[in-house]
């Protein structure tokens, strides 16, 4: 790690409280859901530049995310990822109507919504909400990440990266943290924690 770059846990104290880092090059990446309708600078109070941000619909997750993930905790080395979910999401909605009702949409979002439902049954969730379908989802998109990327589950198994998995309520600007995985601590409002 480079010695100018703070760790995990300072950088997403810094985050979740808004305060601005320098925009030289980014401080951590961002994996969110592609219809969050804010930007996440917007969410976390960054300039342009801040954030290396990664997003497809319901965090669907494919070699493009993962390459991008990889050029930001090896090239970049940030030291932080966020897993960044949102209130009454869309594509989390669908996996709902899929687990409640066996509906599934057609063509490529039919994949988006079938790894939603994977994750309801990886964690067990009793996936009778939306915010029950989100929550398992953010955390298995973030462990995901790590076992699908062997040089994330390095940097994370080595400390020097952590991930946060977390949504965003645009209603109350609320941040509610839901597992926390490798080199970042977190006290307040921890759901799940994982590693
Ligand atoms: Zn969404």
């Amino acid at each position: 790690m480079t010695t100018d770059m703070p760790d995990a846990t300072t950088t997403w104290q810094r985050l979740r409280a808004g305060i601005s880092h320098p925009t030289d090059k980014p401080v951590a990446a961002v994996f969110r859901c592609a219809d969050a309708g804010i930007s996440s600078e917007t969410v976390f109070n960054q300039p342009a530049g801040a954030l290396l941000d990664v997003s497809t619909w319901g965090h669907a997750v494919d070699t493009s995310v993962l390459a991008s993930i990889e050029y930001a905790v090896e090239t970049l080395e940030v030291p932080l990822v966020v897993v960044l979910g949102h209130d009454d999401c869309p594509a989390m909605r669908a996996a709902l109507r899929a687990w409640e009702q066996a509906q599934l949409p057609d063509g490529a979002m039919r994949t988006a919504v079938e790894h939603a439902l994977l994750s309801v049954v990886r964690r067990g969730a009793a996936g009778d909400s939306v915010e029950s379908v989100t929550s398992a989802h953010i955390v298995e998109t973030g462990l995901g990440l790590m076992q699908r990327s062997p040089a994330l589950a390095r940097k994370v198994d080595r400390r020097e990266c952590g991930i946060v998995c977390a949504t965003f309520s645009p209603g109350d600007q609320e941040i509610s943290v839901h597992a926390t995985l490798g080199a970042v601590g977190e006290t307040n409002g921890v759901l799940v924690e994982c590693v």
